[in-house]
């Protein structure tokens, strides 16, 4: 299989060029030159399957000979080894819950694959790996766990200072070994510029194997689509066999991954892209304008993008044609208020404590169904662990919120952090003197 940029058909790559680009030079996004079918046969019988099974199936249909299948087992086996269990809150709604990996969000899905995969592309010979990436939260404690330890690789992590949560803050800077992290002195934005700026200095990438860890990379992509069939498998395992997926919608990857598998056979209904304020997309398929904003800061911080970076996938997977694209999508947006007032309502109906992530997906669940009444599955996927953001909890309810282990344990560990100021030369000097 080759991969096409967004914005040159005729350019054709290698998965592993495309892996270690992450980017094509014409900064369109990497597509596959076809969308893989999956066997119906396999589809119909896919409650049968386990979530490596169902993931290892999937990613063979894109990687085809490029990676053996004793090594892609092995991928998967050791990259997908928690599990994504769907709850349901009544007989035809379901929380999946994407937060069971080592960094308690569905970050780890993307991250940790493509970490193996760099892992298994890079040759003993070759110079070490130096993945950049900045983070706002999330982002970074995935790539962190997902690198940490893997040979030929060193990953370096950009935070806004003050401006991750503490539980955050300490997946990103306990780590020791091969990882890396600069609290700057800044903004998100800031950091991600610093990151820009670095693939494009001649000097650096003279002496320095550079690549970027960023969402729009196709293995970050491609397991994200495994879980939206093992959803499935688990809605059929209880009778129903027809979905409405809700995704809490930032960037768009991760309903990019969903409308993917959709193109691939999955039986789904709708998707529902649910978003905070940011309503960039929302906006562009009541209107069709694409008027991308400055990225306003809510609750759901993981969500803060005013110009997605995924959209324009998933515009070329519908032909760039709007009327397609809203067949398929609706998109709802919500205040902060709104969001609270979810959380709250999720808590005292169903006992459940979301993140505001999760509990914005709920909300856009709820306002289909009422839109849309009928018998059919709806799953609305929990991103990340509530732990992760203390801010948006009341403090009577976090109480009751039971830590997973990894997160007691971040408590004892040390920080290990460098401060720089929001200036490229601070940055670059830093990667000089500690090559
Ligand atoms: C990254 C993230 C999102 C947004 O996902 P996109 O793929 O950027 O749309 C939602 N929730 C949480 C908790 C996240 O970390």
């Amino acid at each position: 299989m080759k991969f096409y940029s967004t914005n040159n058909k005729a350019l054709r790559v290698s998965f592993k060029e495309a892996v270690f680009n992450s980017l094509p030079a014409d900064k369109g996004l990497y597509m596959p030159e076809v969308i893989p079918q999956l066997d119906p046969y396999f589809i119909k019988n896919i409650q049968q399957y386990s979530i490596q099974e169902i993931a290892f199936r999937i990613a063979q249909t894109f990687i085809e000979d490029d990676i053996p299948s004793d090594a892609l087992k092995n991928i998967i086996e050791d990259a997908i080894s928690f599990n994504a269990p769907v709850k349901f809150l009544s007989a035809d709604t379901g929380v999946l819950e994407l937060f069971h990996g080592p960094s308690y969000a569905f970050k780890d899905f993307g991250a940790r694959f493509m970490s193996r995969v760099m892992a298994y592309f890079s040759t003993s010979d070759d110079a070490l790996l130096d993945v950049l990436v900045a983070t706002s939260g999330d982002t970074g404690g995935a790539v962190a766990s997902g690198f940490l330890g893997v040979e030929g690789t060193r990953v370096t992590i950009l935070y806004p200072k003050g401006k991750v949560s503490e539980i955050q803050e300490l997946q990103l800077t306990t780590n020791g070994r091969n990882i890396r992290a600069i609290e700057v002195d800044g903004t998100f934005d800031d950091c991600q510029a610093l990151v820009k700026r670095a693939f494009n200095d001649q000097e650096l990438n003279g002496c320095l194997r550079l690549t970027s860890a960023n969402s729009i990379n196709i293995a970050r992509l491609i397991p994200q689509t495994f879980y939206y069939f093992y959803a499935y498998a688990q809605l059929k395992a209880q009778g129903i066999d027809r979905v409405v997926f809700t995704v809490p919608s930032g960037n768009f990857g991760n309903i990019g991954a969903g409308l993917l598998a959709y193109k691939m056979g999955l039986p789904v209904e709708q998707f529902v892209a649910a978003t905070n304020a940011n309503d960039t997309v929302p906006r562009f398929l009541r209107n069709g304008l694409y008027e991308p904003k400055p990225s306003i800061q809510t609750l759901a911080n993981a969500m803060d993008v005013g110009d997605p970076s995924n959209w324009v996938r998933i515009r070329d997977l519908f032909e760039n044609n709007l009327e397609n694209l809203n067949r398929m999508i609706t998109s709802y947006s919500y205040t902060d208020k709104q969001t609270k007032a979810a959380m709250e309502q999720l808590h005292h109906t169903y006992h459940y404590i979301a993140c505001p992530h999760t509990a914005i997906a709920w909300l856009g669940s709820q306002a289909y169904r009422g839109e849309h009444p009928g018998s059919y599955g709806s799953i609305f996927l929990s991103t990340a662990h509530p732990c992760k953001f203390p801010d948006a909890i009341s403090e009577e309810v976090f109480k009751k919120i039971k830590l997973p282990e990894g997160v007691e344990q971040l408590q004892h560990k040390t920080k290990d952090v460098v401060v720089l100021p929001a200036e490229f030369d601070a940055f670059k000097n830093y990667l000089i003197a500690n090559k």
